[in-house]
């Protein structure tokens, strides 16, 4: 019998039984170790065929032991898949998928809506590695105009970074299929619980494990996972072991306790942002909300149809010149300043105009822009907290 995914996540990895006194820890301890030992040569020839063959072997410290299969197991888990490699970082996975997947002289179509770093690995890597990416508006183009002999990938995120935008994965999906094109998604914003990727139609999926996975601010991690695809795994499993990806035994522990409570840290987070969306919503300097979960939303229909659950993330327009983002980034209290989110704590950033510049789905206007991302915090102490601050900038606008 197949169990929810809530009841999976909280007992992959459990300790195993000492068989002589019958006895283990709930929790699985941190394995830390850069060497392995083999009991016998013939031990050691079994892990390098085993490896040889494209499958998880346990043969050196770099791709760790128990405490690693597990959270490896949490992944495929998450979003389905058949493999999931670890990284040091959410960023270092995005990289694992692009010098994995293309070599010199292959194309890629990129959504414009992506993680902003991409661009800055594009720019300072890729490109001089003569791999070339297009951006593309995900909702207007037509992915076969923009298709090369020489494309190979198209790299999603869906909802994407800064303002949340849905996607139409299923059908980017299928036309990328029809061209023989490996189709990844970045689903951070998901984390395999909320919305899955591979079963929309991606081939891999990446994740930032330091946001909801992790959940406590408190560690970095990424994972790439893929579908049944043998040959792909193969090929992320070589590039995995020739780039020397690697994360520490006590962050892969870290991320195993974190990830039980992901569910319910989740659902109420998704909670409380709803409540701050329709609060935002009826403030008279609010221009818009951008949170797919919010039936105005204009992705609201596809998140409805592709996501089981939304989380705390949400953007906000104000009736205020873009500079005062900046005041009522500087006045709120509770919503610190900061990069990153998916912790327990809520943090504001301010999208400056220039970061909102390459997304086709940002109409411009001189507005200030907000992500938010909504903790665990009570969400009157929250709310009161945006309300105060909205009216800190609207003074100083005024002023
Ligand atoms: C944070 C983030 C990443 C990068 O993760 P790091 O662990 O910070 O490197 C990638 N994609 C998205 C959508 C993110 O929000």
């Amino acid at each position: 019998m197949t169990h929810h995914l809530d009841t999976r996540l909280l007992h992959i990895g459990s300790a195993p039984y000492d068989p002589a006194s019958g006895t283990a820890p709930v929790s699985l301890p941190a394995i830390r170790t850069s060497t392995v030992r083999f009991a016998s040569i013939e031990a050691l020839e079994r892990a390098q065929k085993l490896k040889g063959d494209g499958e998880r072997a346990i043969t050196y410290g770099r791709s760790g032991m128990d405490t690693h299969r597990a959270l490896e197991d949490v992944f495929t888990q998450l979003e389905n898949g058949a493999r999931a490699f670890l990284a040091p970082s959410g960023l270092a996975a995005i990289t694992t998928v692009f010098l994995g997947l293309l070599r010199a002289g292959d194309h890629a179509l990129v959504a414009d809506c992506v993680y902003g770093p991409l661009r800055h690995l594009d720019q300072t890597l890729l490109r001089g590695l003569g791999i070339e990416l297009t951006y593309f508006a995900p909702g207007r183009d037509d992915l076969d105009a923009l298709v090369r002999p020489n494309t190979r990938m198209v790299y999603l995120e869906s909802p994407g970074s800064l303002l949340l935008q849905m996607l139409d994965l299923p059908a980017l999906a299928q036309a990328a299929r029809r061209r023989g094109l490996t189709v990844v998604a970045d689903n951070t914003w998901g984390s395999g619980y909320i919305y899955r990727p591979l079963d929309l139609g991606a081939h891999v999926s990446v994740v930032a494990g330091t946001k909801y996975v992790s959940g406590h601010s408190d560690l970095m991690l990424g994972a790439v996972v893929v579908g049944d695809d043998p040959a792909l795994a193969a090929r992320l499993d070589t590039v995995q072991y020739a780039i020397g990806n690697s994360i520490s035994a006590d962050d892969a522990w870290l991320a195993l306790r974190g990830v039980r409570t992901m569910p319910v840290r989740m659902a109420h987070q998704a909670r409380s942002a709803l409540q701050v969306c329709h609060f935002l919503e009826r403030h008279p300097l609010v221009a818009r909300v951008y949170h797919p979960a919010l039936p105005s939303d204009p992705g609201h229909a596809l998140w409805q149809r592709d996501c089981t659950g939304s989380n705390g993330m949400l953007s906000v327009q104000l009736k205020l010149p873009a500079a005062a983002g900046r005041v009522c980034a500087d006045a709120l209290q509770l919503f610190e300043i900061g990069f990153s989110w998916g912790g327990y704590e809520s943090l504001v950033q301010w999208v400056t105009p220039g970061a909102l510049a390459g997304h086709a789905y940002w109409q411009p206007a001189d507005q200030a822009v907000l992500r938010l991302h909504v903790g665990l915090e009570s969400v009157d102490d929250l709310i009161a907290d945006l309300s105060q601050a909205l009216e800190r900038a609207a003074q100083e606008a005024a002023a």
